[in-house]
């Protein structure tokens, strides 16, 4: 039906079947996307031209929602229904997420599975559905961009992410509708944008200070490979934190006794995050206000504001210092140190990272939008435009994965720091006489004690034949993808009892809830999928326009009368004038492409024909193989 296209080998690919990959930092408190075109990496902007995505979404009591800038602006007076730095929620249990120490101003529900939910008007939602929507808002801006849908997505994680947490991410993007090529770090991602891994080889440091989170990675470049020497940092250590600290200070500064709401809260460190960002290019900053009765006039200076902060950036030295003993190198044998996140446009912390790594960080591209610079790169590379430069990307498991013992003890099989992916196994045993089955828990952590590792799940191996103590030997196979997911397998080796277990991790979402989300995301977000059809037939249209143009151009004069090629053309034009018009409905521009399939469809099969013809001409019935 459809036709043929002939490419000869090796003649470059036709720009629109380009495929469309994209490269998407979910941020804590910023997210960008970005992509590869005429081979530069850019992030996009949306129609505003603005190229970062608050990570806020807003729920409203019409059932409708709001994503980014304008959902930040509602934070002050709906707090409870605008949902901000979702991201340290991801893949967290309800105890983790109270352990983050936060004020959070939301009310909670527990899912089935110990996941948080938040409350909102929209019902209690997950932070993985929050997440989709804010993955959902980016890509179309990329499909806009790029008219047309996206072909495959690299998604960074912070290099820490565990088990849970990156499931967490992938789930997100599933539910929003995106293929994920890749999950990679954030670090390793900014050494890509540098193009680090074409310069000399050696260790890169980078320090990435965001909203929300810190993370330190140490990177080994050889021989044009990626290898996370070692990853540390705080995973509740950002900007928040210093807008926090400007919130304390204007509180205690006021002498405001009364308890502090939580709009007001929200207010102050909105109001606590501009000063910040002010004084980073300014000596001190006016502050003025004026919330019920909490009323304050004053002036914060730079060093008022650095004396604030110091301890909190210490902290992110320490950090650094722990990463570069786990990596076992010295500090004198980093090469170079790449800032990345907005809160290192903070002089302090320029200044007290040149300190502190004797060496000057390199920060030429935009700390913001560096990690999705670097993803799109790998993204343009993983979705095929790329496949003789394909790049390797080795990265590490952030923490060690094992198996709970005897006495409530974590026996680790992955230690943390392997490379990945991986796979290992380790032979266990039964310790009653008759067991007959066993009860298999997978942590990960580095603490000795299981109590004290995350519990990322359980599950049973059955049908062991009952033996003396000791004598059954289960084999353990641990398998970690380059994603760095689990997947764990016991097989009783005497028998060949088998049980092959996919982790689910514990805060994880279940197929069907999976299901019944991406089915609510559908009739949810139907504008957006109208967006994507449109998109879609558009695109397709445009390749058979292209293909029906190219051979009319080719062969039409060889393989068609005057008339057949009045038809064709006719059916061309209709096409074109269909295209053209920005209002048609995408069922009209596929209806209006069928007829021109259906007019060039003897022209595609005389095409067929002749080329077969070609390609025997010359050929021995012999050397013609028969498939029978
Ligand atoms: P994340 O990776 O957590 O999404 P980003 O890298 O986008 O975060 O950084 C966001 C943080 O950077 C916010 O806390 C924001 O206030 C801070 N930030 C942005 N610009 C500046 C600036 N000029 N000075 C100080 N902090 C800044
Ligand atoms: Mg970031």
């Amino acid at each position: 039906m459809a036709l043929l296209q002939f490419t000869e080998p090796g003649q470059s690919i036709d720009p629109h079947l380009r495929k469309r990959g994209a490269g998407i930092d979910l941020g804590t408190t910023n997210s960008l996307i970005a992509t590869v075109r005429a081979g530069q990496a850019q992030t996009l902007p949306n129609e505003e031209g603005e190229h970062l995505l608050p990570s806020v979404v807003r729920y409203l009591e019409d059932g409708t929602r709001e994503v980014g800038q304008k959902a930040l602006a509602a934070a002050e007076f709906d707090a409870a229904n605008t949902i901000l730095s979702v991201k340290r929620l991801l893949g967290r249990g309800l105890d983790d997420v109270q352990k983050l120490g936060e004020q959070l101003p939301y009310d909670f529900a527990t899912s089935e599975g110990g996941m948080p939910l938040i409350k909102t008007v929209a019902g209690s939602l997950s932070p993985v559905e929050i997440s989709a929507v804010i993955l959902q808002n980016l890509a179309k801006r990329a499909e806009e961009s790029l008219a047309g849908a996206l072909d495959g997505v690299v998604i960074t994680v912070p290099a820490y992410f565990d088990d849970a947490q990156r499931q967490a991410t992938k789930d997100a993007a599933t539910i929003a509708n995106l293929n994920v090529l890749r999950l990679i770090s954030e670090p390793t991602a900014a050494a890509l944008a540098y193009g680090l891994e074409t310069g000399a080889e050696g260790i890169i440091a980078v320090y990435d200070l965001g909203g929300g989170t810190f993370d330190i990675s140490l990177l080994k470049l050889k021989k044009g490979v990626f290898q996370v020497l070692s990853t540390g940092g705080d995973s509740a250590l950002g900007g928040d934190d210093f807008d926090q600290e400007i919130a304390r200070w204007i509180i205690k500064e006021s002498g405001y006794d009364k308890q502090i709401t939580r709009d007001q809260l929200r207010a102050l460190m909105l109001k606590g995050r501009a000063i910040k960002e002010t004084l980073s290019h300014s000596d001190s900053v006016k502050i003025s206000i004026h919330l019920d009765q909490l009323n304050f006039e004053s002036e914060l200076t730079r060093e008022q504001f650095d004396a604030l902060i110091s301890p909190l950036i210490q902290k992110s030295i320490k950090a650094c210092r722990r990463a570069i003993r786990d990596a076992e190198i010295d500090l004198e044998e980093i090469n170079n140190v790449v800032l990345v996140g907005g809160s290192t446009r903070i002089p302090l912390v320029q200044s007290s990272v040149e300190e502190y790594f004797g060496k000057k960080p390199l920060a030429d591209i935009d700390p913001d939008k560096v990690v999705a610079i670097g993803a799109a790169i790998q993204a343009n590379a993983l979705v095929g435009n790329k496949s003789d430069e394909e790049m390797l990307l080795l990265d590490v498991l952030p923490l060690s994965l094992g198996l709970e013992t005897i006495g409530g003890l974590a026996e680790k099989v992955i230690q943390r720091n392997t490379t990945i992916p991986v796979s290992r196994a380790q032979e266990f045993t039964t310790y009653k006489d008759g067991q007959t089955a066993l009860l298999i828990h997978v942590v990960q952590g580095e603490r000795e004690l299981v109590s004290d590792c995350r519990s990322l799940a359980r599950f049973e191996l059955r049908g062991i034949p009952p033996m003396v103590a000791g004598a059954a030997k289960i084999g353990v196979l641990f398998q970690v993808d380059a994603d760095g997911l689990l997947s764990v397998s016991a097989t009783e080796m005497s028998t060949g009892a088998k049980a092959m277990i996919e982790v689910k991790p514990s805060y994880g979402l279940g197929e069907i809830e999976i299901t019944d989300m991406l089915k609510a995301s559908f009739e949810y977000a139907k504008e957006d999928m109208d967006a994507r059809s449109i998109a879609e037939a558009r695109l397709d249209a445009v390749s058979v326009l292209d293909a029906v143009q190219g051979a009319l151009r080719l062969d039409g004069d060889a393989l068609l009368t005057n008339d057949e090629r009045e038809i064709v053309t006719q059916a061309i034009d209709k096409l074109q004038v269909c295209l053209d018009d920005e209002a048609s409905a995408p069922l009209k521009i596929t209806e209006v492409s069928k007829v021109l399939m259906a007019a060039s469809d003897d022209f595609a099969a005389r095409r067929m024909d002749a080329s077969v013809r070609q390609a025997l001409a010359g050929l021995s019935v012999d050397e013609i193989s028969v498939v029978d």
